[in-house]
């Protein structure tokens, strides 16, 4: 038998956190434990306390609120995502997944669903990074003893404490972590022993969903990625007295090697691959010089390690170019494996999501998510609900609430053969 979420109650939330960091034009800027988010954490801490879950926070202030369940030996099942945004970020990116949370527990209590495990609904700190970097933050100090090698380097617990805020760019986040009431004892971290599994449903953030007419994403995976920085050396030179043709101009053969990369990564002729350059970098940036230095960025994502392979191949083919009589260096910064979801949740959802009778697709995320760093402790998988435009990370991110509660119940249900198995 399959149960339902409210769409009463899960739009209230909708409109009771959209409060929380309103930045008065649509949108919200809910930097992690901020005043702004105390009062989202608050709005979490009540509203499970009405329902009597047991409230407890970690050591690095994540929250967890636990109905108990009919066998008092069996593990927790956690559903978490994150209440933070980034600067004039949207009303669903992170608390969508605390909100579907909140009312799959509240479902239970309110239609006194029977269950053997004790469910808890979690709020993770800092995913976003966007005042204390890095983005996942959190998830990577709870999760490090089980990271791949590369990645659990910039985790360090110690290095973590130091992040600056990059908006003064001198309180530490170990300053805000003392400072909030909603730090508490490390022992209460999620871990293997007292959890059995983990579930985060997010906004999809891309417009496949919209695009196919299908409400709710069952997630198979996170892409794995690669991030390289092109770094170009030339001279600078005076803007109005030296020759075009005697210039080494690092703007100029850095633009002809990403419309290069464009062509050449084109040809592959792969729709799903994704690449990206989001940052650039310029010196001397003056108007009256020739820059004679330039670094960009570029991120490529793609499930398949071979595709990802060919793709390095083209950006490390730029280092044995001239590029307008400039030289050439490529780094790598970091990549990531693929991360599958663990086989038998993802068969729950995606039968929760069958029996739901909502439209709904198999989808791989592109994006990383605290599920992400999860998913090497215990078994986890996520569920996606349609993004309005595809648009995120912006004021106008927008998923109806009848979408949203359909994700709510994707989830319950899925949970709840979790429960039984
Ligand atoms: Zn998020």
């Amino acid at each position: 038998m399959s149960y339902e979420c409210s769409l009463e109650r899960m739009t209230d939330k909708i409109q009771t956190m959209s409060k929380f960091g309103d930045a008065g034009h649509g949108g919200i800027t809910r930097y992690t434990l901020s005043p702004e988010d105390n009062m989202a954490r608050n709005e979490f801490k009540k509203r499970m306390e009405a329902i009597g879950a047991i409230i407890e926070y970690d050591d690095v202030a994540n929250m967890y609120a636990t109905l108990p369940g009919s066998d008092p030996d069996a593990k927790r099942i956690v559903m978490a995502s994150h209440t933070d945004s980034v600067k004039n970020g949207g009303n669903y990116d992170g608390i969508l997944g605390v909100m579907s949370a909140m009312e799959v527990l509240e479902a239970v209590a309110d239609q006194n669903i029977p269950h053997k495990h004790p469910l808890t609904a979690m709020v993770w700190t800092n995913e976003e990074g966007s005042l204390y970097p890095p983005a996942m933050m959190v998830s990577g100090i709870v999760c490090y003893d089980y990271l791949p090698e590369d990645i659990k380097g910039k985790f360090k617990y110690e290095d973590m404490m130091k992040s600056k805020s990059v908006l003064d760019g001198e309180s530490t986040f170990q300053q805000a972590l003392d400072a909030t009431e909603f730090k508490g004892d490390k022992k209460n971290r999620l871990n293997q022993d007292d959890y059995k599994c983990m579930f985060e449903i997010h906004i999809e953030q891309g417009p496949i969903l919209e695009d196919a007419g299908n409400d709710v994403g069952v997630v198979d995976c996170v892409l794995g990625m690669f991030n390289y920085r092109l770094r170009f050396y030339g001279q600078t030179v005076h803007a109005g007295t030296f020759p075009m043709d005697k210039r080494q101009d690092t703007l100029f053969g850095a633009s002809q090697a990403i419309c290069y990369l464009h062509e050449e990564i084109d040809k592959l002729g792969h729709p799903e691959l994704v690449y990206t350059t989001g940052e650039l970098v310029l010196h001397p940036n003056v108007h009256t010089c020739v820059p004679d230095y330039v670094d960009f960025s570029i991120d490529c994502r793609h499930e398949s390690p071979e595709l990802r392979d060919k793709v390095l191949e083209i950006v490390k083919g730029c280092a044995d170019k001239q590029w307008a009589g400039c030289k050439c260096e490529v780094e790598k910064m970091w990549n990531r494996d693929t991360v599958y979801w663990d086989k038998t949740l993802f068969g729950y959802v995606e039968d929760a999501a069958k029996e739901s009778g909502y439209p709904y697709q198999v989808l791989h995320s592109g994006a990383g998510h605290d599920a992400q760093f999860v998913s090497y402790m215990m078994p986890t998988t996520m569920i996606f609900v349609q993004s309005k435009d595809g648009l995120s990370h912006c004021e106008p991110e927008y998923s109806t609430p009848e979408h949203c509660t359909e994700g709510a119940t994707v989830l319950l249900n899925a949970v709840l053969k979790a429960d039984k198995e």
